[in-house]
C-alpha cells in the first residue's frame, strides 16, 4: 500500500495500539496496512499516525486510531459478514472494515463527506464497500439485515429501526449517551433468546443528527 510516512511513526502506531490492549493480529495488521494519511486533510498528514482524532470537512472528525481498532476488534469480523456502518466520515473505519469483512455498507448524512469517502475507497481498491447518502437514525426500509453494525456517531438512544436490522448471532457496537461530553460504548448481541447488552468503555464521538444534511 502507498505510505508516505516515516517508518518509525508506523512502528510507534502499532506499539501504541498493542500497549492499549489491542491483541487481535488481523486487526493490528489491518491498522498497519490502511494508510490513514490518505483519510485526513492534507494539512494533517504529518500527524496522521498519532493516536488522536482529527478534524475533517463539515465540522466532523476522523476517529482516534485506538477507538477504530478497539471497535473493530469488538466486532469479531469474519470474511462472510455483511457490515453496516453509520457515519462514514472520512471513510477510514470503512476501509478497515472492508479488509476484514465480506461486504460493507457505510452511511453518511453529508454529501461532501460521502463523495470524498467513496472516491478514496475506490482508489484504495476497497471494492466491497458501498457509501450511501442517507440518515442512519431513520434507515431506508430496503437495507439489511446485517451480521455486524457499527455506529460511529453518538446516539442518545439506539433506534429500534436500527437494532431491528441485526441478524441472530449479530453484534452491534455504538456510542450511546449525551451529545455533549462522554458516551458509553455499548455492545449488543442478538441471540435466539433476545438482545444482550454490555457496556464497554467511555468514548467521545460527534453527535448523530437526524436527516440528510441540507448543506453540502
Ligand atoms: N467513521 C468515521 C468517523 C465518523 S464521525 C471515520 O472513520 O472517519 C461521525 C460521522 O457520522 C460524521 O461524518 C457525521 O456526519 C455522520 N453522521 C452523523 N449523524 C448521522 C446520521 N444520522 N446518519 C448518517 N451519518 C451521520
Amino acid at each position: 500500500m502507498t505510505s508516505h510516512q516515516h517508518p518509525t511513526e508506523k512502528m510507534m502506531f502499532q506499539l501504541t495500539l498493542r500497549r492499549r490492549g489491542i491483541s487481535d493480529q488481523a486487526v493490528l495488521r489491518t491498522m498497519e496496512e490502511v494508510p490513514r494519511e490518505l483519510f485526513v486533510d492534507e494539512a494533517d498528514r504529518e500527524g496522521a499516525y498519532r493516536d488522536t482524532a482529527l478534524p475533517i470537512a463539515c465540522g466532523q472528525t476522523i476517529s482516534q486510531p485506538f477507538v477504530v481498532a478497539y471497535m473493530t476488534e469488538q466486532l469479531q469480523l469474519q470474511k462472510k459478514h455483511r457490515v453496516l456502518e453509520i457515519g462514514a466520515g472520512s471513510g477510514y473505519q470503512a476501509a478497515v472494515l472492508s479488509r476484514l469483512a465480506g461486504q460493507v455498507l457505510t452511511i453518511e448524512r453529508y454529501r461532501k463527506l460521502a463523495d470524498t469517502a467513496r472516491a478514496r475507497l475506490e482508489k484504495l481498491g476497497c471494492h466491497n464497500v458501498e457509501v450511501m447518502l442517507a440518515d442512519g437514525l431513520n434507515l431506508p426500509a430496503n437495507i439489511g439485515p446485517f451480521d455486524r453494525i457499527i455506529v460511529t456517531a453518538a446516539m442518545e438512544q439506539l433506534p429500534e429501526n436500527l437494532v431491528d436490522r441485526l441478524e441472530v448471532g449479530g453484534i452491534l457496537i455504538a456510542p450511546v449517551g449525551p451529545h455533549q461530553g462522554v458516551q458509553t460504548l455499548v455492545r449488543l448481541t442478538r441471540t435466539e433468546a433476545g438482545i444482550n447488552r454490555k457496556e464497554l468503555v467511555e468514548v467521545r464521538f460527534v453527535p448523530a443528527l437526524p436527516g440528510v444534511a441540507r448543506e453540502l
